[in-house]
């Protein structure tokens, strides 16, 4: 399975990519670590960052700009399914 649609069966990844966004500036105020993406986990009590950080790093996401680069760059690819889940639409 796509590690993306595996993320997105854990989190919503619109949602984190918003957050990564605004928090990083898209890669500008990256430490090269994951902090961001951890604080986002914490609204997500049901989500286990041993479990999403390998997916995210299978995404070749190794810190919080790279989730910005690798995995955000890919939301458009998410099934209709993944977006009812959420709620939001793709635009279309
Ligand atoms: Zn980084």
């Amino acid at each position: 399975m796509d590690p993306l649609l595996q993320l997105a069966e854990i989190l919503d990844p619109v949602a984190l990519c918003d957050y990564i966004g605004k928090k990083t500036r898209y890669g500008k105020k990256c430490d090269h670590s994951f902090k961001h993406a951890q604080a986002f986990l914490k609204e997500y009590p049901s989500a286990d960052w041993d479990q999403v950080r390998p997916l995210l790093e299978s995404l070749g996401a190794h810190c919080d700009c790279e989730i910005g680069f690798n995995v955000c760059t890919r939301t458009d690819e998410l099934p209709e399914e993944v977006e009812e889940r959420y709620g939001y639409t793709s635009g279309s």
